[in-house]
């Protein structure tokens, strides 16, 4: 087996669950292999009753009563279960089946997630086992893997067993630079990440991983560093008269630092040889407009530009932006995005060669697809990931040499800037525009939700709009926390409810958006969101880049503890874009003396610097399973901040065996 073959060729794996895999993006065995636990589950003792946590992972032992079984909507079954410290409320829905299993009277051992019914602690779906099967599962750290509907960890944990009995993994780092460093066998870390015998061991196997991802990462890096000082200019642009209209007409000034990175880009564009520059400015910093400033210029000198953006949501919002603010100048502007038909792409592709178009703007595939150029001066990468080296390099494979500008909300301590962006200028828009008003930050808990919601719903009573963002999609069978689906509906009815209570017939439009839905939808949801339609989205992490809508003022993200600060802080940067007061409300599913730490950082903190400042400070080597990282910095393992050192030795060693600097 190789690892690039289908994962079909794994035993276990047939045509109805490779279309399953698919969804989570794994195609070939290395995807599966590299489709790392995002935590572990451990099985411990149980414990006294009385000891139950709310947003905690319990195990109980006792004798159960009150059993009830209610048919309706939802079938419903709930029960107590006892021991000498107290009684835990137990509910399950739509397991009818149960109720035969449950003898009140007897003796279980039941496992899940503490959860909040009213006013008591309950388990919701608890899980039964045998005594003896639970004592073989003890102190086991079983992984918890991303899932969608048909796929259980146990599926993949097999199939992950099966691969590895199956394949060799290279190994390209010599014995005595692993012995010295640390550093596992790649074969054995992949199979620890999967299987591992304890935390120590887990953190071991992803120490030798993320050493591969960066260096992965900077080999590419490394690659275009090597020849970037060569490229002469061949793009040289002179005249900004156009941008200082442009500038003139805009309702706002720019701040100093924009006018600062504005300066440096003229410098870049009419020098000797090409730019290569990164803007790097906080979540509504104003780099839109910036980037704007770049595509005019370039236009007005008799070059193309191409903007390239994560998401098609954002693709669509600059696209209308530049349009409604460059069509005045005579720039012809085109939205290309995998949404569009074969034929309306096909157009666009023929009047990019014959320069009836000047600026394209869409995905990062744009470079991937069918596209030419008929002269390409400048690509703008918006939002990058992974610092764009995947979107450059594709530019050099189609032998396209254009200005590059670069624009990142990630911030970098100046130690690992010099390694990240090696070969990029760097410009830092450190302020933002003078109106803004800074965003009223407060940590709760879940028992504030109602106020909450209230809240939300006199924000839109005054017109404006409000996010909520959720951790997963749809109930998960194995971790707790709120999803996106079930979230809606509760919302729904609830303002619904509280119309009629009030009296006043605010009807509130609430809807969701999640990354697995059709493209197509998602759109059609942002829209209308962006429109006003919508006042209410429901939503999970899909919406944290870059997504410009002035009118939203509050931010609400259930589950704060699961998320990364850098994370949580780019989500946060969706309000507070206009002049209006904007509030950001943490709320918190358990609680704890570190939790409360972390997310105190973002709460008297409104700056991004400031925030991974205090982030890394805060973090010990163990924390870093279960917490999601920003989609925008994320390697699959990686944290620049938390692994900051093996970012250094990955660096060393490329160089090494390069021979580049
Ligand atoms: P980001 O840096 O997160 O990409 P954007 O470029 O989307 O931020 O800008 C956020 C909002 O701020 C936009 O609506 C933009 O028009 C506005 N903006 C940009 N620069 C300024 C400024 N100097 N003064 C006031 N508003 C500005
Ligand atoms: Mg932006």
């Amino acid at each position: 087996m190789n690892l690039s073959d289908n994962v079909k060729t794994i035993k276990g794996i047939g045509d109805k669950t490779v279309k399953l895999l698919e969804k989570l993006g794994i195609f070939t065995v290395s995807d599966i292999l590299e489709h790392y636990p995002r935590d572990y589950d451990e099985f411990l003792i149980p414990a006294p009753i009385n000891t139950a946590q709310e947003g905690k992972i319990i195990a109980v032992e006792g004798v159960i009563s009150r059993l009830t079984s209610r048919a309706g909507r939802k079938h419903i079954i709930t029960c107590y279960v006892s021991d000498t410290s107290g009684a835990l409320k137990l509910v399950w829905f739509n397991q009818p089946y149960l109720v035969k299993l449950l003898k009140p009277g007897y003796r279980y051992l039941f496992r899940g997630m503490v959860k909040r019914d009213n006013a008591e602690l309950a388990i919701n779906q608890p899980k039964m086992y045998q005594r003896n099967e639970y004592i073989r599962l003890l102190n086991n750290l079983q992984p918890i893997y991303d899932l969608t509907k048909g796929i259980t960890s146990n599926f993949i944990s097999k199939a992950v067993h099966e691969a590895l009995h199956d394949i060799e993994i290279e190994d390209n780092l010599p014995a005595a630079f692993r012995k010295t460093n640390n550093l596992m066998k790649r074969q054995e870390a992949i199979k620890i990440i999967h299987f591992p015998k304890s935390k120590q061991e887990a953190l071991l196997a992803r120490r030798r991983l993320v050493f591969d991802e960066f260096t992965e990462f900077l080999t590419a890096l490394r690659e275009l560093q090597s020849k970037k000082n060569e490229e002469l200019n061949r793009y040289p642009i002179t005249s900004y008269e156009e941008c200082d209209k442009l500038l003139c007409k805009l309702p706002f000034e720019l701040t100093l630092a924009q006018q600062k990175a504005w300066v440096d880009i003229t410098r870049d564009l009419s020098s000797k040889t090409l730019m290569s520059r990164m803007v790097e400015g906080d979540v509504g910093s104003g780099k839109t407009i910036i980037a704007m400033l770049a595509v005019l210029a370039t236009v007005k000198a008799g070059f193309q530009a191409a903007v390239m953006v994560p998401t098609e949501v954002l693709a669509k919002q600059h696209y209308e932006e530049f349009n409604q603010r460059l069509s005045e100048f005579g720039v012809k502007t085109e939205l290309l995005v995998g949404s569009q038909t074969a034929a309306s792409k096909k157009k666009i592709y023929a009047k990019a060669v014959s320069k009836e178009i000047d600026v394209i703007i869409g995905t990062h595939a744009l470079i991937q697809e069918g596209l030419e150029f008929n002269c390409l001066g400048l690509a703008v990468i918006d939002e990058q990931h992974r610092f764009g080296v995947n979107q450059r390099k594709a530019l050099k494979e189609k032998g396209l040499k254009p200005h590059i500008l670069s624009m990142s909300a990630t911030p970098i301590p100046r130690s690992l800037s010099l390694i990240l962006y090696g070969d990029m200028d760097l410009s830092v828009i450190n302020e933002l525009p003078k109106e803004r008003l800074p965003i009223k930050n407060c940590v709760v808990d879940t028992s504030y939700r109602p106020t909450a919601f209230n809240f939300i719903r006199n924000e839109v009573k005054n017109g404006h709009q409000a996010y909520i963002i959720c951790p997963m999609v749809e109930e998960s069978e194995d971790m707790g926390g709120e999803n996106v689906t079930d979230y809606t509906e509760t919302l729904k009815e609830y303002y619904q409810m509280a119309a009629l209570k009030a009296g006043d017939g605010l009807n509130i439009s609430v809807e969701y958006l999640h990354g697995k839905m059709k493209a197509q939808e998602k759109n059609e949801v942002m829209e209308r969101f962006v429109s006003g339609q919508i006042q209410v989205l429901v939503s999970t992490t899909v919406v944290e880049v870059g997504v410009n809508v002035k009118n939203a003022t509050v931010m609400m993200i259930e589950n704060a503890e699961r998320f990364g600060l850098a994370q949580l802080h780019q989500l946060r940067g969706r309000v507070g874009r206009g002049a209006d007061q904007s509030y950001c409300i943490f709320m918190k599913g358990c609680a704890g003396k570190e939790i409360d730490e972390r997310l105190d950082i973002l709460k008297n903190n409104n700056n991004g610097f400031k925030v991974a400042e205090e982030d890394l400070r805060l973090r010990g080597p163990g924390d870093i399973f279960g917490i999601r990282q920003s989609g925008e910095l994320s390697w699959k393992l990686a944290d620049i901040y938390a692994d900051a050192d093996l970012l250094s030795l990955a660096s060393e060693f490329v160089k090494d065996t390069t021979g580049t600097k």
